[in-house]
């Protein structure tokens, strides 16, 4: 099976991509697509680990660079069931979308590695988003990696956040640099 793996960043895929490389009936390629980061700073010291990974494991990915900061500002407010649920669809439905055109077989998501993540809302959206680009959405719960994952990133040095992505969810957290990017 070809398989591409949509990355949201590297120590959540880590260990997602030891077993696929282990897995002798699959080949995968990875799809970095996350326009829910920010500030800018975070989403270039996410992606430069994911750079990282993807030398280390010797497998390709494909970036798409955005940033959809004023759209989250402007339509999503401060609800966080609307706001996850259309992030979790734009990524899904962004790598569906580019596993369809370039002939993969299915694609998944290293979200499903996250016990912090609505696992059920992410496996039934992919099954959904799968059905309608006509394509297969290839399901595991990834959440016994978890822990693996956290460890093999400690070794390597990636970037290890401290919240999910969004403005919203870094305004949540308590990031020590966090005044700097307030919208005020
Ligand atoms: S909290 Fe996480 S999943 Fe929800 S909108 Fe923000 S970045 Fe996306």
């Amino acid at each position: 099976m070809k398989l591409l793996l949509h990355i949201c960043c590297a120590p959540c895929a880590v260990a997602i991509v030891e077993k696929l490389e282990n897995d002798s009936d699959i080949s995968f390629k990875g799809y970095f697509y996350n326009p829910n980061i920010h500030p800018v700073e975070e989403y270039e010291k996410r992606k430069l680990s994911v750079i990282n990974m993807s030398n280390e494991y010797n497998f390709n990915v494909a970036y798409e660079d955005d940033n959809k900061l004023e759209y989250w500002k402007n339509s999503l407010e401060n609800d966080k069931l609307l706001r996850c649920n259309t992030c979790y669809s734009l990524r899904l439905s962004a790598a569906a979308k580019f596993a369809k055109e370039n002939q993969f077989d299915a694609f998944t998501t290293s979200l499903l590695i996250s016990p912090y993540q609505d696992h059920d809302l992410i496996k039934n959206m992919g099954q959904n988003i799968a059905k309608k680009y006509g394509i297969a959405f290839y399901y595991q719960d990834f959440r016994e990696l978890y822990r693996k994952g956290r460890e093999i990133s400690r070794g390597k040095h990636y970037f290890m956040q401290k919240y999910c992505g969004c403005f919203y969810s870094y305004s949540e957290s308590d990031h020590p640099k966090k005044p700097i990017y307030t919208f005020e």
